[in-house]
């Protein structure tokens, strides 16, 4: 049975290949070796979109509003700063109309200036796109900014990821010969690879750095990885004064755990898997996933949310209202940062700094032993 269809299902999976192919020269033939996202005109007034995701998404989202409404209430008023709440990320919704973003959904977002977003459940396996993929995909987000810091152990890290290629970009594309395999793609363009590479590099220099971490594993990956590892060296030699440094990313999750050594490493470039994993890693040695935000840039669009997921286990075990609030916070902050409101932001990060590092009144751990997110949201939004 299975030989009487084999040459069907190879020419088939040729065929889509060749699809896949095409659609990924013509997507590098497009891309535009542009700047990199700018503040917004604070005094035209800026519109700040809220989607609150799923699961603890909601939960989180909902005191992130509270926190905005608190620190930015004159700016509000004064219609220097408007939220917009939307609705309909969910995976309810997704689900029922098969879409990761709905079209309404984008519209809406892209009608704002920034977006400021709850975590969204990806079902496993089947054909519905990540909403994450999706929407990076569709803003072309391409520049994925983690930071992870650790005062008192002296670790102060910024991940670069690459946020549109690698094995996310196709990863609802693979192909499959039923019974006998299945095949993903990872994509790499020598473009995607130089405006990431820029984008860590500018950090660096603006911000007194003098140490970038290349992370992949172009031993194993030669085409994909080689070529990323390549094109970021040639970025850096216009950066005189800051070394580049090759790691392999097996070695680099090993050296976080290093505490002899993990504290030199500054800034980091991965290509989007290895940037995905590490950073769960390096937030993990921050206090968790909870406690970890991040910005979404490229040269239009930005979104700003926790790096973590929509937490399905604590939601079936009822332990929702025990997330932590933090990551959201620290996205929160980043957002005021990259729209011009420093002010704001500083007061934020300066709260939390009390709560998190000096005072530790209350404590979240994503258990019903710790302090609830409501709870600690409060704790924060008394030191604004
Ligand atoms: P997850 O990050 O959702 O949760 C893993 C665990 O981390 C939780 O069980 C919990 O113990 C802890 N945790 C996460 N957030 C926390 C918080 N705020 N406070 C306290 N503890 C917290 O990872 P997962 O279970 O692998 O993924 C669940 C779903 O989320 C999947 O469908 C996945 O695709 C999706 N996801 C979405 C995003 C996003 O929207 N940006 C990111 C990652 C995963």
């Amino acid at each position: 049975m299975f030989d009487d269809r084999r040459e069907n299902y190879i020419q088939r999976a040729l065929y889509d290949f060749e699809m896949v192919l095409r659609e990924q020269v013509d997507r590098a033939d497009k891309m535009k070796d542009g700047g990199f996202y700018h503040c917004c005109d604070i005094n035209k007034g800026i519109t700040v979109g809220l989607a609150g995701g799923d699961g603890i998404g909601p939960v989180i989202m909902s005191q992130a509003e509270k926190l905005l409404e608190k620190l930015l209430h004159e700016e509000i008023k004064s219609g220097k700063f408007t939220i917009k709440k939307i609705e309909g990320l969910t995976i309810e919704n997704r689900k029922a109309l098969g879409k990761s973003v709905p079209d309404d959904v984008l519209a809406e977002i892209k009608e704002c200036d920034v977006l400021l977003k709850g975590p969204t459940t990806t079902p496993k396996g089947g054909k519905l796109e990540s909403a994450n993929v999706t929407l990076r995909r569709e803003l072309d987000l391409y520049a994925n900014i983690r930071p992870v810091s650790v005062p008192s152990e002296g670790i102060d890290w910024t991940f670069f990821r690459e946020n549109t290629e690698g094995e996310y970009a196709l990863g609802s594309r693979g192909i499959e010969i039923p019974g006998r395999l299945t095949m993903d793609f990872k994509v790499t363009t020598e473009l995607g690879t130089r405006r990431i590479a820029r984008a860590a590099f500018d950090f660096a220099k603006a911000n007194g750095k003098n140490r970038v971490a290349i992370v992949t594993k172009a031993n194993i990956m030669k085409k994909t990885d080689g070529m990323f590892s390549e094109i970021c060296h040639e970025v850096a030699a216009e950066y005189p004064g800051i070394e580049a440094e090759d790691w392999y990313v097996d070695i680099m999750a090993a050296n976080l755990l290093n505490k002899d050594i993990r504290n030199q490493f500054q800034v980091f470039i991965l290509p989007n898997l290895y940037g995905d994993i590490i950073t769960d890693e390096a937030a993990e040695i921050q206090g968790g996933v909870g406690t970890a935000g991040s910005e979404n840039l490229g040269d239009k669009y930005a979104m700003f949310e926790a790096i973590h997921g929509s937490a399905p286990r604590m939601v079936e075990e009822g332990l929702a209202e025990y997330a932590n609030p933090s990551s959201i916070f620290k996205a929160a902050e980043m957002m005021l940062r990259q729209i011009g409101f420093t002010d704001k932001a500083d007061k934020l990060s300066k709260a939390l700094h009390i709560c998190c590092e000096e005072e530790k009144k209350l404590v979240v751990n994503g258990t019903s032993e710790g302090a609830k997110c409501s709870e600690f949201a409060d704790y924060v939004m008394s030191k604004l």
